[in-house]
């Protein structure tokens, strides 16, 4: 709602409480002057918000050009919904419609448009795959399983996970059993659709484990990694983890960052903390994050540091995860 309509709307309102009592004081006056202005101008009044508030609830989920004053700043084929800006191929998927920049904002606009810079709705459900991700056999899982996200049908998904299969879902649960974890996932869809969320998915590599991942970004929300464990051919562990791990005001080390070595960090080790479920595994022995050790630590990159909570596979002595929760800023910077 603009500041006029909500001026006329506050306006309308204030002479419907008010004019009575002015009027009944004037009537003491036999002053009818006030009376003539209500007459005339209270419905006007009244129209006007009437017709904004009309206004507004008819231009509800309805793509607007976006205003001038802002087009040089963002793509040509934006437009603005409900005070929100985004693609007209968005804005079709997400409301089921089929417009084109002509029905939004005209031909002399549309007709300037470099059919290039506009985008389709078909580049929002086609799976991109990074040109780093490597040829492994987890990309070529990864690829049929982002399909299966974009195409919704996990029929072909089904078969390539073992029936015992775990599939941890980052610091809530673990699901067990290859249905189970396909019916997450499809009601997880599901629950985008009926929020209008669109999710788009590339196949990329994870920097923090050197390995493949799908990575799944709900437009508005963090993204997820899917990392998988292949054995025998076979999905046995799926991990869904949010990147970044942590806060996002905190920023800091992510999954796109490279992987701590324990060498450099071993004597910034605290107290060790109780291990926590439901994290991620050890990417090279399987190790489930209960039973890695975990401490607490602060980690000083330059001016800025961290503290947070870090994992260590005890068998292969290398660092799992780590949580920033803190973001410090120090007086005098401290190296890595
Ligand atoms: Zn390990």
């Amino acid at each position: 709602m603009s500041i006029i309509q909500i001026i006329a709307i506050c306006y309308a309102a204030l002479i419907c409480i008010g004019l009575p009592f002015i009027i009944k004081a004037h009537k003491k006056d036999k002053n009818i002057a006030f009376e003539v202005i209500a007459i005339v101008f209270m419905p006007l009044v009244l129209l006007i918000g009437g017709f904004l508030l009309f206004k507004t609830w008819m231009q509800k989920d309805k793509a607007l050009p976006v205003p001038k004053k802002i087009r040089n700043f963002i793509k040509p084929d934006s437009v603005s919904v409900n005070g929100q800006i985004m693609s007209l191929a968005e804005y079709n998927i997400k409301y089921n419609k089929t417009l084109t920049l002509k029905d939004v904002y005209g031909a002399k606009y549309a007709d300037t448009i470099d059919e290039n810079d506009i985008r389709s709705e078909e580049s929002f459900r086609t799976l991109k795959v990074s040109d780093d991700v490597g040829s492994f056999i987890d990309t070529e899982f990864l690829k049929i399983f982002g399909e299966a996200f974009l195409k919704r049908d996990f029929s072909n998904v089904e078969n390539l996970i073992s029936e015992d299969a775990t599939m941890v879902i980052y610091d809530r649960k673990t699901i067990v059993g290859a249905k189970n974890i396909v019916d997450y996932w499809k009601d997880w869809l599901l629950r985008c659709d009926n929020d209008k969320v669109i999710v788009e998915c590339e196949v990329k590599k994870c920097k923090w484990f050197s390995l493949p991942a799908l990575q799944i970004s709900p437009k508005g929300y963090v993204n997820l990694y899917v990392i998988l464990e292949i054995h025998n051919g076979l999905i046995t562990n799926i991990m869904d983890i949010p990147n970044p791990i942590g806060s996002i005001a905190v920023g800091g080390p992510d999954l796109d960052w490279d992987r701590l070595e324990i060498s450099r960090i071993r004597n910034k080790l605290s107290e060790a903390i109780d291990s926590k479920p439901n994290h991620i595994s050890c990417i090279d022995c399987s190790a489930t994050s209960e039973t890695l050790k975990w401490y607490r630590v602060e980690l000083p990159m330059g001016i800025h540091g961290y503290v947070g909570d870090i994992s260590v596979c005890p068998h292969c002595d290398k660092i799992v995860e780590f949580i920033p929760e803190i973001r410090l800023r120090y007086e005098e910077p401290i190296p890595f």
